[in-house]
């Protein structure tokens, strides 16, 4: 089993604050992790730092490896490079731009990476039409219920072809039938793409069909 997420030593403080503990974390291809804890336990932020949005407190003894590769020592442009090759991000709210209809706003970060507009096109709607959303090209967010507009969400989080999927309770804001199918996605990506999932979660169940679960308890994982 090859492993896609190696930190070691992971510090954050905000102040006098020290919102994670020395945090070791291992996570290997194609799992899909859960991360469980009462609010205020850090988990959003070890998200946002395993995920390269944020940095971890400087130490010598702290690393973070994705891939094998050191993001510690990359540059912002560099790292805003990695990311958008290789990291895509779910979130509560799915932060569409409003104005985009969803074909639009799923391209987007294959613009970034200079996809073409034909193959980037070609490739969000071979996404969304898996995500069950073949008629729903040209609606604008506000023109999508919450389930499909998070579909959109995570179309765009796949497109680039992601290894790895950070999620912060992607299905918090969705019902309960929405929510069910897409945590069955999750998995479903996982098995046929070999996907791995990293997500903070409320949601019982969604945490407990992990592979494993971590819970975060005042800036340490227990388990
Ligand atoms: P969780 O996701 O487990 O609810 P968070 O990681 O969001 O926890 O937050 C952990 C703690 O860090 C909280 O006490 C929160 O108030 C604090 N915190 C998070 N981000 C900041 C920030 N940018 N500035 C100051 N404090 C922060």
């Amino acid at each position: 089993m090859s492993i896609i997420i190696q930190a070691k030593h992971i510090n954050k403080s905000y102040n006098d604050l020290q919102v994670l503990k020395n945090v070791d974390l291992t996570i290997n291809t194609a799992e899909v992790v859960s991360i469980v804890g009462p609010s205020g336990a850090g988990k959003t932020t070890l998200l946002q730092i395993l995920g390269t949005l944020d940095k971890a407190d400087k130490h010598p003894h702290t690393e973070l490896l994705i891939r094998g590769e050191n993001v510690a020592v990359l540059n912002d442009k560099a790292l805003a490079k990695f990311r958008n090759n290789h990291i895509g991000f779910i979130f509560q709210f799915h932060q569409l731009f409003p104005e985009f209809s969803a074909i639009e706003n799923v391209c987007i970060p294959a613009f970034i990476k200079n996809t073409s507009k034909v193959n980037a096109e070609k490739e969000a709607k071979k996404l969304l039409d898996y995500l069950g959303l073949k008629n729903r090209y040209h609606h604008k967010p506000s023109e999508l219920s919450g389930g499909e507009q998070q579909r959109v969400a995570v179309a765009r989080a796949l497109i680039n072809n992601p290894a790895l999927i950070f999620a912060d309770e992607p299905s918090g804001n969705l019902d309960s039938e929405s929510a069910e199918s897409l945590h069955h996605l999750f998995f479903k990506l996982r098995d046929e793409f070999k996907q791995t999932f990293v997500i903070v979660t409320h949601n019982k169940e969604l945490a407990n069909m992990a592979d494993r679960k971590l819970t975060m308890v005042d800036g340490k994982i227990q388990n």
